[in-house]
């Protein structure tokens, strides 16, 4: 089984430790109002007032005008984090931290050290609270996707593990808003479509569903049906996600390298974002009759999974190495290198965030030429036609020294 321990409030908790006066109030942890500061943190005495992670100062204060603000140490909060992955490290071999206060354990194998998955996660717990003095939930399932949720439904200071088979029983009644990825703005336009819970969003046809959501659609049928990774990268992630085509016969019209370059670089982030993944950075390359492969590159502001983004980078790239050497081409190339895990990204850009993000521009371009003219990536295309018969495709993560 997958566990997935996730601290309860932790950067409150944290302070709670230093000022136990602070137990029992509404605490938030962020930047003062005065300087435009947003909540990274609330206990869940202040969330009964509507205030949660992500708001601004302003609104939390005037929510709840009782409410107790602390700037954060991350220094602090750092030590404390640490401490945690030591002893995440003692129950399983293998532990992947997504942030700070958050982690994934493969726990199969373990059941001689600790007992059965009930038994470990209680110790995991106890040994946690002991140790750190700090709340934390743990949920158990198949993958990491069921995990995940589990922890979610267990807090605070839960347990929740779902056994096999029972993943489907699990999900179906819950608000389909819980689905990783899944914000406001996908939570509304599913709700427009009558998609309430888990298990409206399962009995939708896939097509239908990937008419509306391009990609996205795919990978929300997938979590309706709980399928998840079972991989976890203990420290190291991959460093770059690259995708190729060599063509059968040599290339020489920048609309079809456009077409191709636009189908490699939607399986590159469909990939990216199954991995919990935003890219940093955008490469292509051109490989010519000669094989001299010349590429270029760019780092984005802002690292990022969304195709609406990435794919005017790639484009540009693409059309600068063109215009330097408009010959026949054997070869293309995209790379997303500068890889960064969702967790080592600041406290507010949330997933969810990203998902909305992107939802914002599939309606932006929706709106712009009506509906039904974005689907994403691979319609992109064009379909598989005038490809030029692609024949070697390098697919897969990369890791690389
Ligand atoms: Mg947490």
């Amino acid at each position: 089984m997958i566990f997935h321990v996730d601290m309860d409030a932790f950067f409150v908790s944290v302070e709670r430790l230093l000022r136990p006066e602070l137990k029992g109030l509404p605490v938030v942890v962020g930047g003062a109002p005065e300087s435009r500061g947003v909540v990274a943190a609330a206990s869940y005495e202040a969330r009964r007032f509507g205030v949660h992670s992500a708001q601004s100062m302003s609104r939390a204060l005037r929510l709840c005008p009782q409410l107790i603000r602390v700037s954060a140490d991350h220094h602090h909060y750092g030590e404390y984090s640490k401490r945690l992955e030591v002893i995440l490290e003692r129950f399983s071999p293998v532990v992947q931290k997504v942030s700070v206060d958050e982690a994934y354990l493969d726990m199969r194998g373990t059941e001689r050290l600790w007992g059965t998955v009930e038994e470990s996660a209680r110790l995991l717990q106890g040994t946690i609270g002991e140790e750190l003095d700090l709340p934390c939930s743990v949920g158990g399932g198949a993958n990491r996707l069921i995990a995940k949720i589990a922890s979610g439904q267990a807090k605070p200071e839960g347990i929740c593990l779902v056994p096999a088979g029972g993943e489907q029983a699990f999900l179906d009644p819950l608000p389909v808003g819980i689905i990783p990825g899944v914000g406001e703005v996908a939570g509304k336009a599913l709700a427009d479509m009558g998609i309430v819970v888990i298990a409206d969003l399962r009995a939708m046809d896939e097509a239908e569903l990937v008419r509306q959501f391009g990609v996205h659609g795919r990978e929300l049928a997938a979590r309706a049906r709980g399928e998840g990774s079972m991989i976890l990268r203990s420290r190291e992630g991959p460093k770059s996600v690259s995708r190729e085509t060599t063509f059968a016969t040599d290339v020489h019209d920048i609309g079809t390298l456009r077409r191709v370059l636009a189908r490699l670089l939607d399986r590159a982030a469909v990939s990216l974002r199954e991995e919990g993944l935003l890219t940093g950075g955008v490469a292509v390359k051109l490989r010519y009759a000669d094989f001299r492969t010349p590429s270029r590159s760019e780092k984005l502001a802002t690292p990022t999974a969304v195709d609406t983004v990435l794919m005017p980078v790639a484009r540009r790239l693409l059309e600068g190495l063109w215009d330097e050497r408009p010959e026949p081409v054997r070869l293309i190339g995209v790379r997303l290198e500068r890889l960064v895990t969702e967790g080592q990204m600041g406290l507010f850009d949330q997933p969810s965030q990203r998902w909305e993000k992107a939802l914002e521009g599939v309606d932006r371009i929706r709106e712009r030429h009506g509906h039904g003219s974005l689907r994403w990536g691979r319609e992109l295309t064009g379909g598989d036609a005038g490809d030029g018969g692609d024949r070697a495709e390098g697919d897969g993560l990369r890791e690389e020294p």
